[in-house]
């Protein structure tokens, strides 16, 4: 699989960071995790083959992980060549993405569902246990709960070569997500905070090695950072905590995972 970081950010403006997006490449075809309002354009900033994207998954409904979705929708509707397209795009993640979606679509009769090609929304409701789901084919999926909000879903991918990967998304601490990561191929996960976290709903540095150490990840991928971030090196305070691979997300870093 090949990763793009399209944005290390969260909802807060920053010079450097944008708002929650990866970029996939995987056997079964593209995909984003989490489509933030500036995922769209990113992906063209990156020279990414974004008109053959195959499927976006969301992980909640906070807007700087879903808000990309419609300007997604109806950029696509006005992109030339893109009449061509015959492959549906698929939209997998949590619960209320639909309605989300529709209230958008209603309120400017913008007609996002008419494409070219079918646009299919796929939503799935919280689990405490893994639970196994079917997004595109040949890639096995698993999602789990994680204490952020109701909706608020983790997700591991298999390519047909075992490469695995989890994308925590938003999260507070939770065993049962270095569970679900034990032993990936890549951990994407959230460190929002330094220290002193103010919210219970999200990871701060000592809280995300210790999800590290439990999970052993072959590399952790520490992302979603506030500007606290920006005076303190993230990577050396993490080795501090945890000696294996831990990299500080940043907007357009690329690599693979696997092969
Ligand atoms: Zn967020
Ligand atoms: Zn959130």
């Amino acid at each position: 699989m090949q990763l793009v970081v399209l944005g290390s950010g969260t909802s807060v403006p920053h010079q450097r960071r944008t708002s929650a997006a990866f970029w996939l490449e995987t056997a079964a075809g593209s995909m984003l995790l989490d489509c933030s309002t500036d995922a769209p354009h990113r992906m063209a900033r990156e020279n990414l083959d974004w008109m053959n994207l195959a499927a976006v998954w969301i992980s909640h409904l906070h807007l700087d992980h879903c808000a990309g979705l419609a300007p997604l929708l109806f950029g696509l509707k006005w992109a030339p060549g893109m009449n061509r397209r015959e492959k549906p795009l698929m939209i997998y993640g949590c619960e209320g993405i639909t309605k989300l979606l529709q209230a958008i679509d209603q309120s400017g009769n913008y007609k996002l569902f008419e494409q070219p090609f079918p646009v299919e929304c796929q939503e799935f409701a919280p689990t405490e246990q893994p639970q196994q789901i079917q997004m595109l084919g040949g890639l096995d999926s698993w999602i789990i709960s994680t204490p952020h909000r109701a909706e608020s879903l983790a997700i591991k991918l298999k390519d047909p070569n075992g490469t695995m990967l989890v994308y925590s998304s938003d999260t507070g601490y939770s065993e049962s997500l270095a569970e679900f990561a034990r032993g990936v191929d890549l951990l994407i996960l959230e460190c929002s905070f330094y220290r002193d976290k103010p919210t219970p709903k999200h990871l701060e540095l000592s809280e995300a090695m210790a999800i590290a150490k439990l999970a052993r990840p072959q590399k952790l991928l520490l992302t979603h950072l506030y500007s606290e971030w920006d005076d303190v090196d993230l990577e050396t305070e993490a080795r501090k905590l945890w000696s294996g691979e831990t990299i500080a997300a940043y907007d357009g870093l690329r690599f693979s995972i696997g092969w």
